[in-house]
């Protein structure tokens, strides 16, 4: 599901992270296990699944067929397979519980990266792996692991990626990592697998991006074979991407407020972390909200959001969402005794791994922030706007806004 505007493409985060224990069957139920293999050629996996009490059965998964679906198919690049874990992790018939294990059996020149945990007895996937997508990367590639606070990025080079300058990738995804932790002061995952595909040159430093929540979290990014540090540094796609990571999955017919969140907050973070000056900040904030003013179908913004598919009218929906989240923004700043901002509000509000495991209403995320500030900021925001064809009022120059 590629949304384009302005030359970009970029991609609702489609899955949840976070690891949650335990099932919700008897400990006395048999457990599940899959062991994974691969053809040299990338082109087929064989699933044997079997249970505790020894039941087995086996599949295929032909890595060629194609359904259409950006979000749903495989990549090949090279001999480097990506492919969602939904299309080869089936789920079985009857639930068995959680976790369950993954084993891989693997040709030798083939390596495997895949989001979940791993521990002495497989890879271990919970229940919302099933629920949430994630991806599995097979075939030959670099691999790097940074760590970023709390955090350790597992860094997936394939292909042209490899051969990419290493110090430049590491320096471009630390940076851009620090910068979604200036939201709520640290880095919303404890493990992010990330894949970086390299893209011919172009004008934008980092073309494409996505991320998934499956497992942990999987975020992909193409970047240009001719994007330099300064470019890289300042861009938005991944700093948009890590940003979605710090709320829940929510809806994706709310997708107004998930991704006018993390379009208020790629622009907003650049300032927090003194890579933009807030004069700069403001101003593009100020041309985005006013080409977006007269974008899209003159729906409500609930009905242009609802439409999306057809209409595509993503930069009214996400901009208007983003002038949402700079209003909450001023209204938590000038409420008496309120939270002051709303990266605060978010921080106050303190998403668990379990809050991160299930999917949200939007409406829900704001009697959570507004909960946390005590006032109904957003709340009232949404009731105002939703139902609006017009354009929401907002002033990128309000000094109640950015703290
Ligand atoms: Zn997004």
């Amino acid at each position: 599901m590629a949304r384009i505007y302005a030359a970009r493409v970029f991609f609702f985060v489609a899955s949840s992270c976070a690891h949650s224990s335990g099932g919700v069957l008897p400990n006395s139920a048999p457990a599940l296990s899959y062991e994974v293999s691969i053809n040299d050629a990338l082109s087929r996996i064989d699933v044997h699944m079997c249970t505790g009490a020894g039941r087995c059965s086996d599949y295929q998964v032909n890595t060629l067929e194609r359904t259409g679906s950006l979000e749903r198919d495989p990549m090949m690049l090279g001999h480097t397979l990506l492919i969602p874990t939904e299309r080869f992790l089936r789920a079985p018939r009857t639930p068995f519980p959680f976790p369950y294990r993954v084993r891989f059996g693997l040709p030798a020149n083939v390596a495997v990266s895949v989001p979940w945990p791993e521990d002495d007895d497989g890879y271990r996937v919970e229940d919302h792996d099933f629920r949430f997508n994630g991806f599995a990367v097979f075939g030959r590639f670099d691999r790097m692991e940074l760590e970023v606070g709390t955090t350790t990025l597992d860094v997936v080079l394939p292909e042209d990626a490899a051969r990419m300058d290493h110090d430049l990738i590491r320096a471009w995804l630390t940076s851009a990592a620090d910068v979604a932790g200036k939201l709520t002061g640290f880095f919303p995952v404890a493990h992010a697998q990330i894949i970086v595909v390299q893209v011919p040159s172009s004008e934008s430093p980092v073309p494409f991006g996505m991320a998934y929540r499956g497992g942990g979290a999987s975020v992909i990014l193409l970047v240009a074979a001719n994007a330099n540090i300064e470019e890289l540094r300042t861009d938005w796609v991944a700093i948009h991407e890590l940003t979605h990571l710090s709320l829940p999955f929510i809806r994706e017919r709310d997708a107004w407020f998930s991704e006018g969140y993390a379009t208020y907050f790629q622009e907003a973070l650049l300032m927090h972390a003194g890579l933009r000056s807030e004069a700069d900040v403001r101003a593009a904030l100020a041309a985005s909200f006013e080409r977006a003013r007269n974008a899209g179908t003159g729906r409500t913004l609930a009905d242009e959001t609802r439409a999306r598919h057809t209409t595509r009218a993503y930069r009214r929906i996400y901009w208007a969402g983003a002038a949402i989240m700079m209003l909450a923004d001023i209204g938590y700043h000038a409420a008496p005794n309120a939270c002051g901002s709303l990266r605060e509000a978010v921080h106050r509000a303190g998403f668990t791994r379990q809050d991160m495991s299930r999917v949200f209403a939007a409406d829900e995320i704001i009697a959570r922030l507004d909960a946390a500030c005590g006032v109904p900021v957003l709340a009232q925001l949404r009731d105002r706007w939703l139902g609006s064809a017009e354009f929401p009022d907002v002033d990128a120059t309000n000094p109640a806004a950015l703290h």
